[in-house]
C-alpha cells in the first residue's frame, strides 16, 4: 500500500498524466488517420479495418472516460452513506456479466450501519473498477468473496479473487497509470480507484500470489455521529 501511495504521490503533477493520455490516445489516432489515407488513395478498407477502426475508436472512448472521472471536480458531492448499500448495487450491476462467466458474487456484510462521507457515483466507480479486475482475471470462473465489516475507526471492505494473481515483478507498478496486461486494458482503474479513495481519506492496499488469486482491501474512515 505504501508503494501504492508514493507511486501516485509522484504522479499528481496534473502535467504528467495529462503526458500520459496524450501519448496513450495519439497510438490509436495514428491508426485512424493510416486507414483514412489508404482510403484517400483509393484503396478499398475491409471489414477488418472497419473492426480495427471501431476498436481503436473504443480505445480513445475509454480513455478518456476514466480521465474525466479525476477531472469533475464541480460534481464531488460528499454525503454520509451507507457503504453496505453501494457495494451490494455494485454487485447488483455486475451480477448478470458475473454469471455469463461462471463466477458467482459472495457478500458477508455486517448488521451494522457503514456509514462514510462518500461521493456515492465515485465509490461505486472504485468498486465496480476492483471487482471487473478480479472477474477479468477469472477466466475460468470461481468465487469472489466480498467482506464487509467495521473494525476500530473504519469501514474495512476485503475483495478476494479466485484469479490468476499478480507477479511479484508486477505488484510494485500497480497504480502507475497505463500499466495493463490486458488487450483492451487502459491501466487507469487502479490509479482511478487510489485517487478517489485517497479523496476519501482511506486506503487502498492489494496483495497477490501469483496463480492462486488476489485480495484487495479498502478501508474508509467511519463517519462520525453529530
Ligand atoms: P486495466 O484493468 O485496464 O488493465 P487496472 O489499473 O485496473 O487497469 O489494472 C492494472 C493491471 O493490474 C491489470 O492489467 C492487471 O494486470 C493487474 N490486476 C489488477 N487487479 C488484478 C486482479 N484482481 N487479478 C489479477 N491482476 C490484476
Ligand atoms: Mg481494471
Amino acid at each position: 500500500m505504501e508503494e501504492l501511495l508514493r507511486r501516485s504521490e509522484k504522479l499528481t503533477t496534473v502535467g504528467q498524466l495529462a503526458a500520459g493520455v496524450a501519448h496513450e490516445i495519439r497510438n490509436p489516432l495514428t491508426t485512424l488517420r493510416g486507414f483514412l489515407q489508404l482510403q484517400q488513395q483509393n484503396q478499398v478498407l475491409n471489414m477488418k479495418h472497419n473492426d480495427i477502426m471501431m476498436s481503436e475508436l473504443d480505445r480513445i472512448n475509454l480513455i478518456v472516460s476514466e480521465f474525466l472521472i479525476l477531472a469533475k471536480p464541480q460534481a464531488v458531492h460528499f454525503q454520509k452513506k451507507d457503504v453496505r448499500y453501494i457495494v451490494s448495487d455494485v454487485i447488483s450491476l455486475l451480477d448478470s456479466q458475473a454469471h455469463l462467466l461462471g463466477i458467482v458474487f459472495n457478500l458477508q456484510v455486517t448488521d451494522e450501519p457503514a456509514l462514510v462521507y462518500a461521493e456515492e457515483n465515485q465509490l461505486k466507480q472504485v468498486f465496480i473498477n476492483l471487482l471487473k479486475n478480479s472477474m477479468e482475471a477469472m477466466s475460468k470462473g470461481g468465487i469472489i468473496t466480498i467482506h464487509l465489516f467495521l473494525e476500530g475507526e473504519s469501514v474495512k471492505i476485503f475483495i478476494r479473487d479466485q484469479g490468476t494473481g499478480i507477479p511479484a515483478e508486477m505488484l510494485s507498478k500497480l497504480g502507475e497509470p497505463f500499466f495493463t496486461n490486458k488487450e483492451t486494458g487502459t491501466g487507469l482503474g487502479l490509479m482511478v480507484s487510489q485517487r478517489i479513495i485517497q479523496s476519501h481519506k482511506g486506503t487502498l492496499d492489494i496483495e497477490s500470489t501469483e496463480g492462486e488469486g488476489t485480495t484487495a482491501l479498502v478501508q474508509l474512515p467511519i463517519a462520525k455521529p453529530e
